[in-house]
């Protein structure tokens, strides 16, 4: 197999941009969308998975390059896979995540006072490689955790501060970075492909 030597990360969120490229080896070379003045198409999929195929082919389309893009999300059990592919969204025009998380907390509220044991949770991550031949291969990470009580931590980014992944009595935004990017979904998805890559 021909190993990719270069690639458009698919993504204007800064959160995931640094994390995909602390997951590629440093030899591949990273371009981002914003070198090329490209706005992310409208996530019109109504899966993850078809998410990030509109963006892999949309960002390789008009680069020419190869994309590495992802489509991630929480899913809450309590509020039947809320957010999920509108994770991004619930952030409102200006990505303010203080409102998402605030969104949350206010439904699951709403539906259960006392929603401490029930509060299962899990972050999605599919990332699509797309070649400028139309060739693509897709892959799928899942951390599962639950939703802590209140927010905690200030690294990372979206709903990190939130979220206590099994096993872990800290959040995602506890965790320092390097600790994160080990296990969680985006990491998951990127070791099935990494072949391509080394
Ligand atoms: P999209 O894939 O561009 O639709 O955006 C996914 C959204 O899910 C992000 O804006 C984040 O809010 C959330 N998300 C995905 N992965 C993570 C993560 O690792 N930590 C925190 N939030 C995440």
């Amino acid at each position: 197999m021909i190993k990719i030597k270069e690639v458009i990360i698919g993504t204007n969120n800064q959160g995931k941009y640094k994390e995909i490229c602390n997951l590629l080896p440093n030899t591949i070379k990273k371009y981002s969308p914003k070198e090329f003045k490209i706005i992310t198409p409208d996530e019109t999929g109504k899966s993850f998975e078809e998410n990030s195929l509109i963006k892999a082919s949309y960002f390789s389309k008009k680069t020419n390059l190869i994309c590495l893009s992802d489509d991630s999300g929480l899913e809450i059990d309590l509020l039947g896979g809320e957010p999920g592919i509108y994770s991004a969204r619930w952030s409102g025009e200006k990505n303010n995540f203080d409102l998402a998380i605030e969104k949350v907390y206010k439904k699951m509220n709403l539906i259960k006072k006392d929603w401490e044991n029930q509060n299962t949770a899990r972050f999605i991550c599919c990332m699509t490689l797309y070649w400028p031949s139309g060739k693509s291969y897709i892959s799928k990470g899942i951390i599962e955790g639950k939703i802590s009580k209140n927010k905690r931590g200030k690294n990372g980014f979206g709903y990190d501060p939130i979220f206590i992944p099994n096993g872990y009595n800290q959040t995602f935004g506890e965790m320092d970075f390097n600790s994160k990017i080990l296990i969680d979904h985006r990491s998951k998805a990127y070791s099935k492909m990494k072949n391509f890559f080394i």
